[in-house]
């Protein structure tokens, strides 16, 4: 029996585990590959206040566990594969067939990537398919890559890459790009390797063993071309990681969950916090605020039932 299971495994997860070790809860995170955070997967995080020098996504999760461990949290790691009530307790069972009681739980397994689904995407993945600049992009050294989506992370970790590459084409299915002006900007200014390809949709991703090239669709003329490069980086919005909670608490059409200000969820001692909430701004900043008001209220809700 434990006070509080968080499952999850980024900024989120681990603001909430340091805020309830610190109070004295006996806590533990229940942490799985698919669910470890893409703040891992973020170059140099510029927004998050007090590191004026920015700082690399896997540095802050680095600390961000450094820290809970310190207030004596531990983390498991291993999926979470089902929640059950059981009375007024919760019971995790985890991929290694066991069953953790928990008072309280807090939800904080974020998003995952969402997919092109375009033929190749599945085959080439790991050769020459990545979700992930800062994991795989110095397999791609001195290469050709395309990175797929207009938004933040596109265009953040086509900022990485372009320091590494030969050449990066940035496609977008629209005339405008969604990332924020300051990212465009530098993107012009800092990467003069990189050449913009907008309105195109990919439509298949080809290559013999690895990538080779990729088909884009022009979405106003219809004309299909081939462009010849050894990666692709997909970069085009995520989809929240809430499957197994689904008949638990409440979540939006796209699948978030829906929470009040005070991260309650819709069944009482369950908790949500960061991207895998519905919400109107998914940054590092407002996961960490969720994660810290989530314990809190776990606390009060512990304090007053058990
Ligand atoms: P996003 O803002 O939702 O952008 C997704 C992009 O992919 C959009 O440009 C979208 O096109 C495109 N897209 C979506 N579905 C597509 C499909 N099926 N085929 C082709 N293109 C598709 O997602 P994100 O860039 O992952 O960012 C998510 C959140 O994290 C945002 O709040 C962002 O600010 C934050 N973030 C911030 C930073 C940073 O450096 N501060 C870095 C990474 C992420 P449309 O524009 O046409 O919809």
């Amino acid at each position: 029996m434990i006070d509080i299971a968080i499952v999850g495994g980024g900024p989120a997860a681990y603001t909430a585990a340091i805020f309830a070790g610190r109070a004295g809860l006996n806590t533990i995170v229940y942490e799985s590959e698919l669910i470890a955070g893409k703040i891992t997967s973020i170059p140099q995080i510029e927004n998050y206040p007090g590191f004026p020098e920015g700082i690399s996504g896997e540095e802050l999760s680095d600390r961000l566990h450094k820290q809970a461990e310190k207030f004596g949290v531990d983390t498991v790691y291993n999926e979470v594969k089902e929640i059950r009530l059981n009375g007024k307790y919760k019971e995790i069972l985890i991929d290694s067939g066991e069953t953790i009681k928990a008072k309280a739980v807090i939800l904080a397994m974020g998003e995952t990537a969402r997919k092109l689904g375009c033929p190749g995407e599945g085959k080439f993945l790991g050769k020459g398919v990545s979700y992930c600049a800062i994991c795989d992009g110095a397999f791609f050294k001195g290469k050709n890559v395309a990175v797929i989506g207009g938004g933040d992370a596109a265009l953040s970790s086509a900022l990485y890459l372009c320091r590494l590459v030969k050449k990066l084409y940035l496609i977008h299915r629209r005339n405008d790009l969604r990332a924020i002006k300051i990212l465009q900007d530098k993107l012009k200014q800092q990467c003069e390797k990189g050449e913009l390809v907008l309105n195109h949709e990919v439509k298949e991703i080809q290559g013999k063993k690895f990538v080779n090239g990729i088909l884009v669709q022009n979405k106003e003329t219809e004309e299909v071309n081939r462009i010849d490069v050894d990666g692709v980086f997909i970069y085009i919005g995520s989809e929240p990681n809430t499957k197994i909670v689904r008949e638990i608490v409440k979540v939006d059409e796209q699948g978030y969950i829906v929470t009040n200000e005070k991260m309650e969820t819709s069944c009482p001692g369950i908790y949500a916090a960061g991207d895998v909430r519905k919400k109107d701004l998914r940054q590092l900043i407002t996961a960490a605020a969720d994660g810290a008001i989530a314990a809190f209220q776990a606390r009060r809700y512990i304090e007053m039932y058990y």
